[in-house]
């Protein structure tokens, strides 16, 4: 019996030891699952101040026909407390600003009544107003933590210019900036050519480190245009004002507004004047919708600005005339030359001489009509605000010229791309596979 009884104790024991020491064989290979599945525990996520897996988040956008009453009484938030919520955030943030489409978040507690505690709007991508009832109920107004990120983007003009950054994926913002901002007065970005390069040194502006919010500015360009480089670099003018201009390797501004006359040592022998009446035609109603700078015969005439030439040629009262786009707003006229240097098509830089002082078709003497055009209407152009940019001042110039200087090297350095050439390295490999 006892023999039997021991026998059996003996195989339960061994059982028992069998499962203890499979048990612990099994915990020792388990292990290292286990710590994998602690480090895989979701880790804490901050978002407007809060960690949010304290909360569960509802997120959404306002509608139409939501305000901050519908909105907490849709998440078990009675009347009477959403009134003192309110009163309470007014210095903050009145409620009834909240605007369709914006987004806020709700975060609630994480119990099965999921009671708010905190709403928070966004009025843009920037800011946030938190409207706290927690325990006390209070109000503010933050900013999402901003990031600059400094990029490059270089390219061969193949097409167009916003084509060639398209195939980047680069916004045409990047363009407009390029075109309208830097470089308005110095190339003219209708008239780019093939083979044209250029590289940008730019900086992209991240809310919360995720949200790109966009080209927050350009830093440094070179745009090789017909064979010439055209530097643009961005330099702060005034610290307490906080300007910026772009200003070339050698010091030079390059939003350069009109010469204030196509031709030296001229005068003004008649005013843009829409009420003019002349003497010769009975005083009737002849509108001058130019300037006319009179001097001797053969004087040259100069482009007031840089741009292509989009007319010249001879037609009725204009004689001899050359017109001028600068840019996607302004284009000047000059008439009644005795002869025209320039044909259309021709680029051509301000101060460059176009034509020389004639009395041909319509006109009593010798001189140059000067047309100013606006968006294809003429206008005054003594009376236009042209933007100007000031020459750098002689006391910041040493500053600037040590700033560029590692930029410019940056910039000297970058490797074109070319997006051609990278269609034929692309076929090669592919032929050899
Ligand atoms: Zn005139």
């Amino acid at each position: 019996m006892d023999k039997e009884r021991d026998r059996r104790m003996g195989s339960k024991y061994l059982v028992v030891l069998l499962a203890l020491l499979s048990f612990i064989a099994c915990k020792e290979k388990e292990q290292p699952v286990v710590e994998e599945v602690v480090v895989e525990e979701p880790a804490d996520i901050y978002e407007f101040g809060f960690n949010l897996s304290d909360f569960v988040v509802k997120k959404d956008t306002v509608r139409k026909g939501d305000s901050f009453g519908v909105i907490l009484e849709r998440n078990n938030i009675g009347y009477p407390r959403i009134f003192s919520i309110a009163e309470k955030a007014r210095d903050t943030f009145d409620i009834r600003r909240l605007q369709i489409g914006k987004p806020y978040t709700l975060l609630c507690s994480k119990d099965t009544l999921e009671v708010p505690k905190h709403f928070i709007y966004q009025p843009n991508q920037e800011e946030f107003v938190v409207i706290s009832f927690q325990d006390s109920i209070h109000a503010y107004t933050s900013r999402k933590p901003i990031k600059y990120v400094e990029k490059t983007v270089t390219g061969v003009l193949n097409s167009s210019i916003s084509q060639a950054l398209d195939k980047r994926g680069i916004s045409p913002i990047l363009t407009n900036m390029l075109a309208e901002q830097i470089y308005a007065w110095t190339i003219d970005f209708t008239r780019l050519q093939k083979g044209d390069t250029f590289k940008v040194i730019y900086t992209d502006k991240y809310i919360d480190d995720t949200i790109y919010a966009g080209i927050h500015n350009v830093k440094a360009v070179v745009f090789n245009h017909k064979n010439t480089p055209y530097y643009a670099f961005r330099y702060r003018t005034d610290s307490i004002k906080n300007i910026y201009e772009y200003y070339n390797e050698a010091a030079k501004d390059l939003r350069r507004a009109f010469l204030k006359a196509p031709v030296k040592f001229s005068r003004i022998s008649s005013k843009y004047n829409l009420n003019r009446r002349i003497a010769y035609y009975g005083f009737a109603l002849r509108p001058h919708k130019g300037t006319d700078f009179a001097a001797p015969i053969g004087t040259e005439i100069m482009a007031t600005a840089n741009g292509t030439v989009t007319e010249s040629q001879y037609k009725g009262g204009n004689g001899n005339y050359v017109k001028i786009r600068h840019n996607s707003t302004y284009e000047t006229q000059y008439l009644h030359m005795q002869r025209r240097k320039v044909k259309v098509g021709d680029h051509v830089k301000q101060g460059d001489v176009i034509g020389w002082i004639g009395m041909t078709g319509n006109t009593g003497g010798p001189h140059v009509c000067y047309r100013f055009w606006k968006n294809g209407k003429q206008v005054d152009p003594f009376k236009e605000k042209l933007s100007q940019s000031e020459p750098i001042a002689e006391s910041l110039k040493g500053d600037y010229l040590n700033f560029i200087k590692p930029i410019k090297v940056k910039l000297d350095a970058l490797p074109i791309f070319d997006d051609s050439k990278e269609k034929e390295v692309k076929t090669t490999i592919k032929q050899k596979e």
